[in-house]
């Protein structure tokens, strides 16, 4: 499967039992939607709080990356609430860039506690540690 990004061959691992998909290059890293749903069971969201399909729909400034299950044009919407995490959304998954990751840490340190804040310090998390 193929970076969204940057086209490099993205790398399996796993994390807390969910497998992920990281891209080396550009650290970015995307989950098919049953292992992004199991995360965010794990960390607390509800069933519509997880649910990427009610995500807020985001306008696009660039380019749209092609989802890598089925190579079709991805959607830009919101992880958050407030919007600080701009995700990638098809119906196979959502992929995440390690800069908008970056922006979204910064909230978390300024003490946001809800459930996707504490989501995002685990993905923030496995940006740190090597593949
Ligand atoms: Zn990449
Ligand atoms: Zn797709």
């Amino acid at each position: 499967m193929e970076c969204p990004a940057c086209r490099q061959e993205l790398i399996v691992v796993e994390r807390e039992r969910i497998e992920l998909d990281c891209c080396a290059a550009c650290r970015g890293l995307w989950f098919d939607a049953g292992e992004f749903d199991l995360l965010a069971e794990i960390h607390g969201l509800g069933p519509a709080e997880r649910d990427t399909a009610r995500f807020a729909l985001a306008p696009i400034q660039e380019r749209p990356r092609l989802c890598p299950r089925c190579d079709r044009a991805m959607d830009k919407a919101w992880f958050d609430e407030p919007h600080t995490i701009l995700v990638d959304r098809c119906t196979h998954g959502i992929w995440f860039d390690r800069g908008e990751l970056g922006h979204a840490l910064e909230s978390v340190r300024l003490g946001r506690s809800d459930a996707r804040s504490v989501m995002v310090s685990f993905l923030g998390e496995t940006f740190r540690r090597p593949a």
